[in-house]
C-alpha cells in the first residue's frame, strides 16, 4: 500500500483491532517486534494451495506487486467464463483485496475465505465483510459468502476426501449486515490514521487479541519493572482492568490486595519479588510426593507434531504425532542410563514408536514427566491406535507421575519462577547460570516449537542438513529428560 488510509483485507482488519498500528507501520515500523509465527504463516499457505482444487479447476492470478496487473488478470478470467478464481482480485478508491476463491454462481459469484484453522473466529467474519464491501462496490454480483475451513472432525483414510477435509459455512447474510459498518469503519481508521503526530491509544485487551500486537513493548515503555502485566496467575481482562484503573506497580496492588480479590499465587509473587525473598520449602510435601516414586525411575518426554493437512491415515487436521521420546532411567543410588527413539522423517512414526516405548519401559515400571497430561494424552492416543499394545502402553500411562505438582502446589518456590511452574521457569530458577542446563547453549533445536518445525520440514531438506537436524533434535530431548533427572535431584536435596 503506497497510501497509510489504502486498506487491504489485512490492514483493515489490524485497523479494527488498533488503528494505531497501521499508525505505526507507517512512521514507526522500527519499533515493531516479530511476532508472527513461520509455522502459522506456512500452514496458511499449504491449506490455501490446497483449498484452491475444492470445486474442481481453477483459474489462478499470478501474484504481482502491480495490483493492477492481478486485477487485469481478474477480469480477464471472469470475461473469459471460469468457473473458479483463486486469488481474484479486485480494488477501488484505495481499497484492495484478493478473494481465496470465487466460484460462478449463475449470474452472479459465491465469495469463499479459506482458513487452514477449525473454526471461524470474528475476526475471519470481519474480513469476510470487507471484501463483500470491496467486491459490491466494484460492481460484483456476490450470491453467497462462505468461510471454507478445516473440518477437525475428518480422520484420513486413503486420498485426501477435500469435501470432507473442509468445511463451507455459510455467512452471507451476517455479511450482508455489516455492510454499513465496514463504510464507517472504513471511514474512523483512514481519519484516525490521517495525522502526522503520533495519535494516542492506550493499552487495553486489542494489544493481545485476537492476536498479539508487534508494538505491545513500545506501547508498553511506560510500565515500570514489576508490573500488573508480569503477574502469572491473573486472566489478561483482569490485567487490563487493573491496569485501567491505575493498579500498575506491585506495590499498588499489594496495597489493595484485599479489594481487589488478588489471589494467593499473586500475593505470594509479588511479595517474593518486592522483598526479594529466598526460595521457599515445604519439605513435609516434597517429601509427600518422592515417596510416592519407585526405583527405577524412567524419565521420559515425547516430542510431537502437527499438520493442518494429515499426513498419514487415521489422523485428523491438528492431531498431535510423537516423532520423538528421551528415556533417562534412574536407579536408587542415582546411576543414570539414557535411550531415546528418533523417528524417519516422511512415514508414520507413531507405530514404531509406541513398540520401542513398550521396549524401554517394562510392565509396572514407574515413570515421571513434566506435566504429565500431555504425555498422558499421547499415550492414550496410541492405545486406542494400536489395541495389540493398549495393555502395555496404559500400564506405562497409569504409572506415570507428575514432577510439576511440587512447584504447580508452591511446596518448593523460588522468586525467580516468576509465578510460573513451567519447567522453563524452574530449571533456570534452580539450577541458575549452569551452562549445561542452558537451552541456549544447543545448536539448531531449542525449544519444543523448533523441534515439531524441524521433524515436519525435514524432508524436505538435503541429506546432510537431516543429519544435522537429527543430531540436533537427539541432544534437545535428551536434555529435556536430564533437566528432569536435574530437578528432582534438587529436589531430595532440599528435604534432606
Ligand atoms: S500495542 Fe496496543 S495500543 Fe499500541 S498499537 Fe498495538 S494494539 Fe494499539
Amino acid at each position: 500500500m503506497s497510501n497509510i488510509t489504502d486498506l487491504s483485507k489485512s490492514r483493515y482488519c489490524k485497523g479494527l483491532q488498533c488503528p494505531k498500528m497501521l499508525w505505526l507501520d507507517a512512521y514507526r515500523p522500527e519499533a515493531a517486534e516479530d511476532v508472527l509465527s513461520e509455522t502459522i504463516m506456512h500452514n496458511g499457505n499449504l491449506v490455501g494451495d490446497l483449498a484452491r482444487s475444492y470445486f474442481g479447476e481453477y483459474a489462478l492470478v499470478e501474484f504481482s506487486y502491480q495490483k493492477t496487473a492481478m486485477t487485469e488478470q481478474t477480469n480477464t478470467f471472469i470475461r473469459d467464463g471460469a468457473e473458479t478464481i483463486a486469488e481474484a482480485a479486485f480494488m477501488t478508491d484505495g481499497l484492495y483485496c484478493a478473494v481465496d476463491l470465487l466460484h460462478r454462481n449463475a449470474d452472479g459469484w459465491d465469495l469463499v475465505e479459506v482458513k487452514s484453522s477449525t473454526h471461524v473466529s470474528d475476526i475471519y467474519v470481519e474480513d469476510m465483510a470487507f471484501q463483500y464491501y470491496v467486491l459490491t462496490n466494484c460492481g460484483i454480483h456476490v450470491k453467497r459468502v462462505y468461510n471454507l475451513h478445516l473440518n477437525s472432525g475428518y480422520v484420513r483414510k486413503g486420498e485426501l476426501d477435500l469435501q470432507q477435509l473442509f468445511t463451507l459455512e455459510d455467512y452471507t447474510e451476517t455479511v450482508r449486515q455489516k455492510y454499513d459498518a465496514v463504510a464507517q469503519n472504513i471511514a474512523a481508521i483512514r481519519a484516525f490514521v490521517s495525522v502526522d503526530t503520533e495519535p494516542e491509544r492506550d493499552l487495553d485487551l486489542y494489544c493481545e487479541q485476537p492476536y498479539l500486537c508487534a508494538y505491545r513493548a513500545y506501547c508498553g515503555r511506560h510500565l515500570p519493572a514489576h508490573s500488573v502485566f508480569d503477574l502469572a496467575g491473573m486472566q489478561a481482562k483482569t490485567k487490563y482492568k487493573h491496569y485501567h484503573n491505575g493498579l500498575i506497580r506491585f506495590e499498588d496492588l499489594l496495597a489493595n490486595a484485599k479489594k481487589i480479590k488478588l489471589n494467593a499465587k499473586c500475593i505470594r509473587q509479588i511479595e517474593s519479588t518486592l522483598q526479594d525473598l529466598p526460595d521457599a520449602v515445604e519439605p513435609k510435601a516434597i517429601r509427600a510426593f518422592l515417596d510416592t516414586l519407585q526405583y527405577p525411575l524412567y524419565h521420559l518426554d515425547f516430542e510431537t507434531y502437527q499438520q493442518p493437512i494429515p499426513p498419514f491415515d487415521d489422523v485428523k487436521p491438528y492431531q498431535q504425532i510423537p516423532f520423538q521420546y528421551s528415556l533417562h532411567i534412574e536407579q536408587a543410588d542415582g546411576s543414570l542410563e539414557h535411550r531415546e527413539f528418533l523417528a524417519q522423517e516422511g512415514s508414520d512414526p507413531r507405530r514404531m514408536l509406541a513398540q520401542r516405548l513398550v521396549q524401554d519401559i517394562p510392565k509396572g515400571a514407574c515413570s515421571l514427566a513434566y506435566n504429565m497430561s500431555f504425555e498422558k494424552t499421547v499415550i492414550r492416543g496410541l492405545a486406542e491406535l494400536y489395541p495389540d499394545l493398549a495393555d502395555r502402553l496404559m500400564d506405562i500411562h497409569d504409572n506415570l507421575h507428575d514432577l510439576m505438582v511440587p512447584f504447580r502446589e508452591q511446596s518448593y518456590y523460588s522468586t525467580a519462577m516468576q509465578g510460573s511452574y513451567s519447567i522453563k521457569y524452574v530449571l533456570p530458577a534452580l539450577y541458575p547460570d549452569d551452562p549445561e542446563l542452558d537451552y541456549h547453549n544447543l545448536d539448531g533445536v531449542h525449544n519444543g516449537g523448533e523441534a515439531s518445525a524441524a521433524f515436519a520440514e525435514m524432508p524436505s531438506y538435503p541429506p546432510e542438513k537431516r543429519e544435522l537436524l537429527r543430531a540436533s533434535l537427539l541432544k534437545y530431548c535428551e536434555l529435556d529428560t536430564y533437566a528432569m533427572v536435574k530437578v528432582l535431584r534438587r529436589l531430595r536435596e532440599v528435604v534432606r
